[in-house]
């Protein structure tokens, strides 16, 4: 089965009013392959969604960076699911490393979240990856893996899910996975969906990258096969977001 690529750029807790419109004029008069070729969704802070959403070209989605686990209610701080269908925001990121780890999301906390959210009408990229300590101790697809199974316990579809695999120790360090690093492990995710999920899921799924994707190495990282697209920080922020959408052809 054809996976569309996909594109995701994560504007993490950065910009004002002013650059989130200059980004979003960038992208509106980018010349880009057509959504049959790849489907693009930028994540914007949630104070700027309603702006982002309104502006933005027909063509590109919005995710948020994240959402309460359950319903919403007496939970201060805190942006629900429902919130974001009410708001008509079809995406959202889930399990992001840096929530991982400096708000110590822990596998069941973020599985619960992608359930909950997925119920609610969501569409979900799902995040995992192995810190540098990991990959160092052989356990990379150990963790992956488990971060993976988490989620996969408590779905029973998985239509409305990208997987996207980011090393920890690539992100906003500059250190990308080599295209054989990535194609390696997303090759034994899609495995790992195989055994413990379905062929259907396994074939079906967008395996994304994320760490330190840039304009001059998108191009050989999205020609491996099992590299379905990116989920893209820092490079999201700038124009060259534009060639990481046109290395899908
Ligand atoms: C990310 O935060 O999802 C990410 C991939 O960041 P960067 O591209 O900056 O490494």
């Amino acid at each position: 089965m054809a996976r569309k690529f996909f594109v995701g750029g994560n504007w993490k807790c950065n910009g004002t009013t002013e650059e989130v419109k200059k980004i979003v004029t960038i992208l509106n008069e980018a010349e880009v392959p057509s959504e049959d070729v790849v489907e693009v969704v930028v994540s914007p802070p949630f104070v700027f969604l309603p702006l982002v959403k309104n502006l933005l070209r027909s063509d590109f989605h919005v995710a948020a960076q994240n959402c309460w686990v359950r319903k919403g209610g007496a939970f201060t701080g805190e942006v629900s699911a429902e919130m974001l269908v009410n708001l008509g925001i079809p995406w959202v990121i889930l399990g992001h490393s840096e929530r991982r780890a400096l708000l110590n999301e822990s596998n069941d906390f973020v599985g619960d979240k992608v359930a909950y959210a997925l119920s609610q009408g969501l569409k979900v990229i799902a995040c995992i990856g192995e810190t540098l300590e990991q990959r160092e101790s052989g356990s990379t697809m150990a963790v992956v893996a488990a971060q993976t199974k988490a989620i996969a316990d408590k779905i029973f579809n998985w239509d409305n899910i990208v997987l996207a695999y980011e090393p920890v120790w690539a992100i906003g360090t500059g250190k990308v996975a080599t295209p054989a690093q990535a194609q390696e492990v997303h090759f034994e995710l899609r495995k790992w969906l195989k055994d413990n999920v379905s062929a259907e899921v396994a074939a079906s799924t967008r395996i994304i990258y994320g760490g330190s994707v840039n304009g001059a190495n998108c191009k050989e990282l999205a020609a491996q096969p099992d590299v379905d697209g990116f989920l893209v920080g820092g490079a999201s922020l700038k124009l060259e977001f534009v060639d990481i959408i046109k290395s899908a052809t």
